[in-house]
């Protein structure tokens, strides 16, 4: 078998995409692309255009290669419309993996969020620099903030649930669709009131599976009385759990005494432990200071100082003021 060396980079942009160039510095890898088609429908009145006007340059970050930022450089044509009717002159082509006015590829910017998602703005940054994505805890804030839910007022499945966007002190009511489980809205709060003028607006609905706040259960049976509620076994089990917590913790001492396996019906009462008398008498041991032959005491210093040393002899006098 004979091995050839391929050109084919189709499954990097697909078939409609060729590298023409490419170009690597120490920070970068540059690709150069350009499409194949020279047709292009109008986004305006859907007619095609092969009339071509000019071309322009499209510079976008798109995932690394290789952990290496990889910038795309996407010689892209803007097109005639050729309708005498239609109000658009002129358009641009249509880049199938970047949405009009983007400095990111649509991969690049699923990549971003998804890390971001578990870690802060900061911590994203940092992680994403080191596999090759320059962006700024600034670019991902932005990146969430343009986040938008593609509302359905016709929906007739929907599951609501809570989320908390900071545990313990921010929550919110995420709201999607049951068919294919995109967000529909993200409701400030989890009360009641804020999903009331929500489902106002959304009277097919026949169906909720919910979570097992009771706020979304009233709101539910007071907007949509019609509507079939579902709850899941995760929620009917932590509803179950809570209970019996609740009922173990009234029906249970806070401090149960076992002895010897026995659960005993009173704490028991404290013995306090003395010395044996008779096992201290036991011990023989002589506190008396050692002396010398003379029977003068033995003075012992095992610091060796010069006991006859200005110093000393000073310091052995304050003493004695001092106790006097
Ligand atoms: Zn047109």
């Amino acid at each position: 078998m004979k091995y050839k060396e391929t050109n084919d980079h189709s499954f990097l942009f697909g078939e409609n995409y060729f590298i023409y160039k490419h170009r690597e510095d120490q920070d970068a890898l540059h690709l150069y692309l350009k499409s194949h088609p020279h047709s292009c429908t109008c986004p305006n009145c859907g007619v095609e255009s092969r009339k071509l006007q000019s071309t322009y340059e499209r510079i976008l970050q798109d995932t690394p290669i290789h952990c290496k930022q990889t910038i795309l450089h996407i010689r892209a044509y803007k097109y005639r419309c050729l309708n005498p009717n239609c109000e658009r002159k002129v358009f641009m082509e249509e880049l199938p993996f970047a949405k009009p006015s983007q400095v990111r590829t649509t991969a690049l910017t699923s990549l971003i969020l998804a890390v971001s998602m578990f870690l802060s703005n900061e911590g994203a940054s940092k992680v994403l620099d080191q596999i090759g994505i320059k962006v700024s805890n600034d670019t991902i804030q932005r990146i969430y903030n343009r986040i938008e839910f593609i509302d359905n007022p016709d929906v007739e499945a929907v599951g609501i649930d809570d989320v908390a966007i900071r545990k313990g002190h921010h929550y919110a009511t995420a709201i999607y669709d049951l068919e294919d489980h995109h967000l529909i809205a993200l409701l400030e709060g989890r009360d009641s009131e804020t999903l009331k003028v929500w489902l106002k607006g959304h009277n097919k609905i026949k169906l909720v599976t919910r979570d097992r706040a009771t706020a979304y259960a009233s709101a539910i049976n007071e907007i949509l009385p019609e509507c079939v509620q579902v709850a899941d076994r995760f929620h009917i089990l932590q509803n179950l759990l809570d209970k019996l917590k609740d009922i173990f913790k009234n029906e249970l001492p806070t401090e149960i005494f076992i002895k010897d396996g026995v659960i005993l019906d009173e704490a028991p009462s404290k013995v306090e432990k003395k010395p044996s008398v008779a096992k201290l008498n036991q011990l023989h041991y002589d506190n008396t200071p050692p002396v010398n032959p003379d029977g003068t005491e033995l003075i012992f210093d095992n610091k060796k100082r010069k006991l006859n040393s200005k110093q000393y002899i000073d310091h052995a006098e304050g003493r004695k003021k001092n106790k006097n």
